[in-house]
């Protein structure tokens, strides 16, 4: 495949490792990956995006709660707080002129007790900063007559939120990106690089070479790009890339925890029993077992946050994580779910799917705010690195790309 996609390249070099001066490299076709290129492409720039899976959005873009979040939870002027708002208002209006399925269905966030409140309260209060609209604060009673199955004392309603078919919204960006000459080359993994000069060369294999790679004999790219800008929009495995980037400041890079995220799916359900997203306040690394209906009226509960060990680099850019749901943890959803879904009968939750957050904050530590940084930060010129692009970056994927091109492009 990488020699198929680059046969005029390979042909072009007459000794040791090919090499091949290009415009822009993406790393990573997930949604804020492919958002990028297609920003890139439609300023008039060439864009190859790099994957190592065989086609797009096979990471974490795909194992998520496809929720467009209103920007409720985060700090003040923080980037995930910027980019969820103008993201949200992009994507919104992006699904309604591509037609990309998306319902913006409204969410309850529930204080299922009294000592919950204060925490209700300031969420109010950290969404009307952030700018949020249409937000209300909903007694109990109000609450559960828009949602029956429901139990809490009060509530605060968020018609912004919605829900998204995250799959269809690549396929749209895809599409618009290689429409303005996007090359997108799947099985093929940056597997690091170096700073020349002023520019950086990547080192780029097959990934089914490195899939039979034995873990001791030297690696050695089949490839070396050097385009004018990088995009490392690896998502997991970004921090672990850029340690690969010789000639790039470490210190820049920031500790990456993962924390996996099982969901539940409801089972023997002909009628979904709400009608909109029910989150319960968030809790320590995530925002809690929630309530997500996809647009097919499939109902599933969860996230929940389990924190898990890395894995070796090569594994991690080869998406070799531990994906996998264990079915007894249904046995600690089900409380969780009965404080404010008290009717959830006995046997009705089935082992879903799962996701990993690329986390900046371990277990106890404050959350951290998404990290894009360039050459005055890590010392590398015309490379970006995303970081921690965990929730809400679905939402906030469009607006990543406008702010990534409007201060990197030259
Ligand atoms: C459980 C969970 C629930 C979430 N819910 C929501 C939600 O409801 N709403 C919301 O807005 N956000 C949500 N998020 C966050 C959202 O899913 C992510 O922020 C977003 O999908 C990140 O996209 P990405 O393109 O950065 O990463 P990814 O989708 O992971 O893409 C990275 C790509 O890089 C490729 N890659 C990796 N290494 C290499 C390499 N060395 N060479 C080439 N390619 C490489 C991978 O194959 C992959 O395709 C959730 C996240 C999780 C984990």
């Amino acid at each position: 495949m990488l020699k198929q996609t680059f046969g005029r390249l390979i042909k072009s070099s007459t000794r040791g490792v090919a090499k091949e001066k290009l415009d822009c490299v993406v790393i990573g076709a997930g949604v804020v990956g492919i958002a990028i290129a297609r920003e890139l492409a439609i300023k008039g720039r060439e864009v190859l995006v790099l994957d190592s899976a065989p086609t797009f959005g096979t990471g974490t873009t795909s194992r998520n709660s496809q929720v467009i979040h209103a920007g409720i939870y985060y700090p003040l002027n923080s980037l995930k707080a910027l980019f969820c708002l103008r993201g949200r208002e992009l994507l919104y209006k992006y699904c309604s002129h591509h037609d990309v399925p998306h319902k913006q269905i409204g969410k309850l966030i529930v204080a299922t007790r009294p000592s919950h409140i204060p925490k209700l309260n300031h969420l109010m209060n950290c969404a009307t900063q952030n700018g949020v609209d249409g937000l209300r604060m909903l007694e109990g009673f109000e609450a559960i007559k828009m949602e029956p199955e429901l139990q809490c004392v009060k509530a605060l309603l968020s018609p912004a939120s919605g829900i998204i078919d995250s799959h269809s919204l690549m396929l749209s960006l895809v599409g618009e990106a290689e429409n303005h000459r996007t090359m997108f080359s799947y099985n093929t993994t940056v597997i690091g690089g170096r700073l020349e000069g002023n520019s950086i060369h990547l080192y780029v294999s097959e990934s089914k070479d490195l899939g039979n790679w034995n873990g001791r004999s030297p690696l050695n790219p089949e490839l070396i790009l050097i385009p004018k800008l990088v995009v490392n929009s690896a998502g997991l495995s970004a921090p672990a890339l850029a340690k690969r980037f010789g000639g790039l400041n470490t210190d820049a890079i920031p500790p990456v925890y993962y924390a996996r995220g099982c969901y539940f799916t409801l089972a023997n359900t002909r009628v979904a029993p709400f009608k909109r997203l029910i989150y319960p306040i968030p809790e320590d690394g995530g925002l809690g077992v929630h309530v997500t209906l996809d647009l097919d009226g499939q109902v599933k509960f969860g996230p929940n946050v389990e924190w898990i060990d890395g894995v070796d680099d090569i594994s991690s850019f080869l998406n070799k994580f531990d994906y996998s749901v264990n079915a007894s943890h249904a046995e600690m959803f089900y409380p969780e779910i009965r404080k404010y879904y008290p009717s959830l009968r006995d046997g009705s939750l089935e082992p879903g799917y799962s996701g990993i957050r690329p986390k900046l904050s371990g277990p106890g530590q404050s959350p951290v705010d998404f990290v894009i940084q360039g050459e005055e930060t890590h010392g590398v010129p015309d490379l970006v690195n995303l970081f921690g692009i965990e929730s809400p970056g679905l939402t906030s994927s469009m607006a990543i790309a406008e702010y990534v091109a409007s201060r990197f492009l030259r």
